[in-house]
């Protein structure tokens, strides 16, 4: 049974990268008929940012990327969350001290730091590694009765992974391929802190063991722990599940890691959600609250690293579910595109009904005086040039109100010393259109052009820079059956005067 987990440290807020970590996760889970788990891995209280466990959930869930399992919906192997599963680890700590993979070490964080001072002086780095154990304070160079002594004195403790001497690891990673790794160049972890509480490679492997979790799809960040959870599962003689480390989403120009930075440089959120930091107060901007449709966001994220068979890109949370594939997703940085963001919400856009729009336009803290029906004819005119729901009331704020001016350059091509009284007889034309309606408003002008002599766009122009106050804009008579008559007529008046 496949099953996969998205395994976040509520250490502030979910960022794009963590956001692809666990659609492919969820994808991958549901491709293979398997379930998909959120796991909250809050061991490390120091780091612990208040909040971010329910951003994280909030998030997942305006994604569509709903868990079968987790914190706030249970599941056969709650609790989900790590810092109530401190009787679990307990049992496996007591487990891996009785084989030769862990020892306990009583050194103190000052002993340690005058120990890698000494190195330093030196021009050499301290490792606590199979080198180095021998000559520190740990069960494996103190005699049997001081490691008692310093017990029965409640000497504080933590538990380190004893690294094997000189073994030549073989790694598999289902994206990557085929590794090695000596255990020579590898420390001895900390597994428990003093505390008691386990660190993140031991809690996390007793979980993925425990969860029965077949897959770790993970960012590669991760990949230097391989060769540590692997002997993690051969210590606790479990059968350890398939890895998959993500690569990078990388920064617009290519290079680097795409961070906080980027954004703010660019302009576009790496967050889903806007985050309010608690220390600081600073707002972090999401992908919601800019105008993204949550269709569009996970479409963009899912293509960062991974292309679908035909080379599709429009794809829904399903569709893409269909095709996933692990040994398509590629190897190397996936480049993060504003432009190709934007492009998608454009896409999507098109794709969302006049109603569901209005319903997202009026939930907005725009201030819409229009009706419905109006308003429904407004967004079907001007969708087509929107990237983000409130362009559709931007680029028509000519019809919610009147221009207060008009572009200089705009005025200097459309307007002449006949305008005035060319507009003005218009709109007696424009004041004897019974039934106010695009059909009749283009025949009148039509005729009304005719009789004068003139070219269509003779009136067009001016028209539009009258009612818009630019030359811009869908068809002048859909803007006039929009404004109605009584507007029309007044602001041609106001644009006369
Ligand atoms: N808690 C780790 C993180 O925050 C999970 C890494 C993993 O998936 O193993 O990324």
């Amino acid at each position: 049974k496949v099953r996969v987990r998205f395994a976040p440290s509520p250490t502030g807020p979910l960022h794009l990268g963590g956001v692809r970590t666990a659609l492919y996760d969820y994808l991958f889970a549901k491709n293979q008929g398997g379930e998909f788990v959120l796991r909250i891995e809050d061991t490390d209280t120091a780091r612990y940012v208040e909040g971010a466990e329910e951003y994280i959930e909030e998030a997942l869930e305006w994604c569509g990327i709903i868990p079968d399992e987790s914190p706030k919906k249970g599941g056969k192997f709650a609790p989900y969350r790590q810092s109530e599963r401190r009787d679990i680890y307990d049992r496996y700590t007591e487990q891996i001290l009785k084989t030769d993979y862990a020892y306990i070490a009583f050194d103190t964080a000052e002993e340690l730091d005058a120990i890698r001072a000494e190195y330093e002086a030196k021009g050499d780095v301290f490792s606590y590694d199979n080198k180095t154990r021998n000559r520190l304070r740990n069960s494996l160079a103190l005699s049997e009765e001081e490691v008692q002594k310093l017990l029965d004195e409640k000497t504080p403790y933590v538990v380190r992974f004893k690294m094997p001497v000189d073994r030549t690891l073989g790694l598999v990673d289902i994206i990557r391929g085929n590794s090695a790794v000596n255990t020579d160049t590898l420390d001895d972890k900390v597994l428990v802190k003093n505390d008691g509480m386990p660190t993140y490679h031991f809690a996390n492997i007793i979980d993925d063991h425990e969860m029965e979790i077949s897959h770790v799809i993970r960012g590669e960040e991760w990949l230097p722990s391989l060769g540590l959870h692997t002997l993690l599962y051969e210590a606790m003689g479990w059968e350890a599940p398939q890895f998959a480390h993500l690569s990078l989403i990388l920064k617009p120009e290519g290079k680097g890691k795409l961070s906080k930075r980027d954004g703010d440089k660019f302009g576009f959120p790496v967050f889903p959600l806007n985050f309010t930091d608690p220390a600081t107060g600073n707002v972090s901007k999401g992908y919601r609250e800019s105008g993204y449709l949550p269709e569009a966001f996970i479409n963009m994220v899912a293509l960062l690293g991974w292309s679908p068979a035909d080379d599709k890109e429009i794809l829904s949370l399903d569709e893409m579910a269909k095709e996933f594939d692990l040994n398509k997703v590629h190897k190397a940085g996936a480049r993060f595109s504003k432009e190709k963001a934007e492009w998608f919400n454009h896409q999507y856009i098109q794709k969302t009904s006049d109603e569901d729009l209005m319903n997202i336009l009026k939930n907005s803290d725009l201030n819409l005086n229009i009706d419905d029906e109006k308003l429904l004819k407004i967004i079907h005119l001007m969708k087509e040039r929107a990237t983000f729901p409130k362009d559709i009331y931007e680029n028509g704020k000519f019809f919610f109100e009147a221009p207060t001016s008009y572009d200089e350059k705009a005025s200097k091509k459309a307007w002449n010393d006949e305008t005035s009284n060319l507009l003005t007889e218009f709109s007696v034309t424009l004041s004897g259109v019974e039934a106010f309606t695009s059909e009749n408003i283009k025949q009148n002008l039509h005729d009304f052009a005719e009789g004068k002599g003139l070219g269509m766009g003779k009136v067009m122009m001016p028209l539009r820079l009258a009612l818009v106050g630019e030359l811009k804009g869908p068809d002048v008579p859909d803007i006039l059956e929009l404004i109605g008559k009584e507007e029309s007529i007044a602001r041609i008046s106001n644009a006369v005067n």
